[in-house]
């Protein structure tokens, strides 16, 4: 079985990322560099800023401000912490 790669969206629908997800549940967040709302006329072309892999991670939607929280299902031993400009992202 292949892995399935779900939106990941802030509240308000516009796209942060793709989700990665098993059977086991999502597992790693493919974050985009801005969000992405689809409903433009004109969307902004994606780009791929981090791949997140087990943190539990507030990611700030910089369309409408909007944070959501990523937290993999199960933790990973030796994640990177990415550090990002342009998205305001904490661990927690
Ligand atoms: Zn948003």
């Amino acid at each position: 079985m292949s892995d399935e790669l779900v939106d990941w969206k802030c509240p308000n629908g516009h796209i942060l990322g793709k989700a990665r997800k098993t059977g086991r549940g999502a597992h790693q967040l493919i974050l985009y560099r801005n969000a992405v709302d689809f409903t433009a006329e004109d969307p902004k072309a994606v780009e791929v800023i981090a791949v997140i892999r087990g943190q539990g991670m507030d990611i700030r939607c910089d369309i409408c401000d909007a944070k959501r929280t990523w937290a993999a299902k199960k933790k990973l031993p030796n994640g990177v912490v990415p550090t990002l400009r342009g998205l305001a992202i904490k661990t927690v």
